[in-house]
Order: structure tokens, then sequence, then C-alpha cells
């Protein structure tokens, strides 16, 4: 049985369009094969039968009273953080991580970041997230968990060397380098890879300069933090006399591969920068508000060219990985921001957290065509808070959340069906995260 069929949703299209269609998807190749009727959809279907079912069609999923989106990018997380959920909450960026998240993580271990890591694509997989970005450290482990769980990964370790000497600078480095040349490709090509220093501030000058000229050699992309707080932006501007989007162009951190998380306090000329670089910012409303670090000028971004996709952050600023509350944060902030309630609407919302996601990471999906990658999730639209359904798309930023997904598909697997996910032991994954969670804090309490 080759084919898997998506049969009776509306479904949405490219350019924002939704229609009523049956999808078919290419099991072997990962691919949507044909969008269209039942029967254009049998046509490309062909004779493909399951004998093990007694000769039925193809293996179908049922979206009859939903709408079939694209699989859903969550383009900056760090996924492992799930452990630290509610840990430490209510303060700003710079305090936040010294007092609190940097000490907890330096008692992670590797188990630890598996265990969050698990936790973590769980509940990707259940709000219909099917590719994410993920920066942190012990990737390996990430990876394993990538591949078990059947998602698409951009994956990188990330470096901070201020504080550090020499030796261990360096090392921290090789370590962002090696991960990106060993686990590019891995999981079948479902995971690919990027040099990820910490941010500009972070990480020194002539780190920053020594590892981008390395990856540019290994042609993985950057991935980094700018332009996040001001705390970060004031000491380039006071020590360099210039912006940081200037400054990672001259450490050559601006190409158009790389994409940059959060991208708040940018002046015109970085926005100009940006668009005229093709470097891609991850937006990441719901961490920007609940640290405080402010409200990221998304309309003029995309107005100047720039690809916008969008982010979770770390679970500990969030709470959760559901890229629902981020469309409709996105949406929402965006408003404010420009001080325009149709600065942001729903479909750029949409666009953001799909096509534009997949295009920022250089990852395939993000869109529902014959060719694209078969990564794809059923949004159950017979619920209260969905009542009635003037405008699909609406829902989709404004009413629909993660656990309103039915069904999963990621490189033409499928993932959740009804509910249930098929490629992780949800109870068990959700009860080694809480017990490493809980040794986690008593250890960090006694250190
Ligand atoms: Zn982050």
């Amino acid at each position: 049985m080759t084919h898997l069929r998506v049969t009776g949703g509306r479904v949405l299209r490219p350019g924002g369009r939704v229609e009523r269609a049956d999808i078919a998807v290419d099991r072997h190749e990962g691919t949507i094969r044909a969008v269209g009727s039942p029967d254009e959809v049998d046509e490309a279907v062909g004779g493909d039968v399951d004998e093990s079912v007694g000769g039925a069609a193809a293996e179908t999923l049922d979206a009859a009273g939903g709408i079939v989106i694209p699989g859903l990018v969550n383009a900056h997380t760090h996924v492992a953080m799930t452990l630290l959920r509610g840990y430490a909450d209510d303060k700003p960026l710079d305090p936040w991580l010294r007092e609190d998240i940097w000490p907890a993580e330096a008692e992670l271990t590797p188990a630890d970041v598996e265990a969050g890591a698990e936790l973590g694509a769980l509940e990707m997989i259940r709000s219909g997230t099917t590719a994410f970005a993920d920066m942190y450290f012990a990737m390996d482990r990430v990876a394993d968990v990538v591949d078990r769980a059947g998602l698409r990964a951009r994956l990188g370790h990330g470096v901070v060397t201020v504080g550090k000497d020499e030796a261990d600078a360096r090392a921290d480095v090789e370590e962002s380098l090696a991960v990106a040349r060993e686990l590019d490709g891995a999981a079948d090509g479902r995971i690919r890879t990027a040099f990820m220093p910490h941010s500009l501030t972070t990480v020194e000058e002539e780190y920053l300069r020594e590892g981008v000229a390395e990856a540019r050699e290994a042609g993985v992309p950057i991935h980094l933090h700018a332009n996040e707080t001001t705390d970060e932006v004031d000491p380039i501007v006071d020590e360099r006399g210039e912006r940081p989007i200037a400054y990672a162009a001259e450490v050559d951190a601006l190409g158009p591969d790389d994409f940059f998380a959060h991208g708040v306090h940018v002046d015109d000329s970085e926005i100009d920068r940006l668009g005229d670089a093709g470097t891609a910012v991850v937006h990441c409303p719901a961490s920007n508000m609940k640290l405080a670090s402010g409200m990221a000028p998304v309309r003029r971004l995309r107005e100047a060219g720039v690809t916008v996709a969008l982010g979770t952050d770390g679970a500990a600023s969030n709470n959760d990985l559901d890229v629902f509350d981020e469309m409709r944060d996105a949406a929402m902030l965006g408003k404010l921001a420009a001080d325009d309630a149709s600065a942001v609407p729903a479909a750029a919302a949409v666009e953001m957290a799909t096509r534009a996601g997949a295009d920022a990471l250089g990852l395939p999906g993000g869109r529902i065509e014959a060719g694209a990658a078969a990564d794809l999730a059923v949004v159950d639209l017979d619920a209260p808070h969905l009542t009635p359904v003037h405008d699909p798309v609406s829902h989709l930023a404004y009413a629909a959340r993660g656990s309103d997904v039915r069904h999963t598909v990621c490189d033409g697997e499928v993932l959740m069906r009804d509910r249930e996910v098929l490629t992780l032991d949800a109870e068990a994954v959700q009860e080694r995260a809480a017990a490493a969670a809980s040794d986690l804090v008593d250890r960090v309490g006694s250190a």
C-alpha cells in the first residue's frame, strides 16, 4: 500500500484559498501526489489497494468536518526546555537567564535533553506541528527523538563563548560545527542542520568570524538570536558604533539561507538590510510578550520582503509549543505594534506559520500542492468555539487550538490518527519527562 488518501475535508491551498478536495499522498516518496476531486484522486492512486484490510482502497484519513492545512512550522525553539515549563516566570530576559535558566541548564544531562525533547515532540505532533528549528545541546539525543517521532527539523548546537576560557570557547564552536556537519541529512533526510551561535553578544567576534567561515565552507546556514532586547542591541551600538544587523553582515552571518530569531528591536535600515540579504526573521510573539522584550515590527518586515516565520521559543518563556497560539499572538501583537487592526491579518499569520516557516528553515513543506512534501495537519472544525464557519482561515488564526488537530502527517507518514500519536508512547513520554524534570529541580536546589 503505497498511498494515503485524505478525504472529505476542505483544503487550505497556496495563496490562502480554501476548497473542498481530497489529497493523495505517496508514502514512499513522502510527497503529495494529487489534490482534487475524489475521482481525480482515484485516478492518481490507480489500483492501489490494501490487502491487509480485505482489498480496501489505500489507507484513508478522514478529514470530513475539518480543514487540511500544511503542517505547522515552529521555526525557533529550544525543545528540551519543556522540562523547565513553569519553573521560573515573570522576570525580564537577562535576570531570568542568569538567575534561573542557566543554573538549571548547567545540571541538564543528555538523558534529560532526550526526555524533554520527546515531550516537546509529542506536544508538537498533537498540535499539528511537523517541522521545527532547535537550538540547544546534546543535539545527537534530539536528533534521535526527531527520527523516532517522525518529525522534520533543522538542528544546531547553541554556542556561548562569553565567560569561558579560550579552550572551552573554541570547543563550543567546534561542537556546533561538528553537529552541523555530522547530523545533516540524518533521519532519511528529515534532519538538516545549522551553525548556531546563541547571539551576537554571547559569542565573541573572533569565534563568530571563525565559526561562520567554517559553516559557509560546510554549506550550512546560520541561526542566532538577534535584536531581541534593547539590552542586547545597546552594547553593540556603544562598542562598535553600528547596529546588530550591520555587525552580522560584517561577520558574514547575513546570508539568504540564514534565519534570525526575534528581530524585535530592528530599525528601518536593518529591516531594509534583512530584506536585501534575504535573511529570514522568526517572530516569537508569546516569548517577546512574556519577557516584555518588545513588539517586533512584523508588518514593516513583511513589507520589506523579509520572510517572517513564527516560533514558540522555549517552553519556559511561552509556556507551550502550540503554534496556533503563535498565529493568534502574531496577528494580535502585529496590530498593536502598528497601531492598526489591519496590520497582520489572519491569512498573514497562517502563512507565517506554514509556507514562510518552511522557507525560513529551508525545509520542504508549507504548501498543499502536487509534488510538495506530504506534511499535513487536519484541524477539526466541529467544535463550539469553531462554530459557525464563516471563514476557516479566520478560525485557524484566531479561534482554533492545537487540541483541535485530528491527524498529523509528516513526510507521508501518519504521526497522529484521531488524536492518538502513533510514533511515541504518549503516557511513557510524559512520565519520563515529569520524573526527569523533578530530579533536575532537586539537583539545582542542592547545587
Ligand atoms: Zn530562543
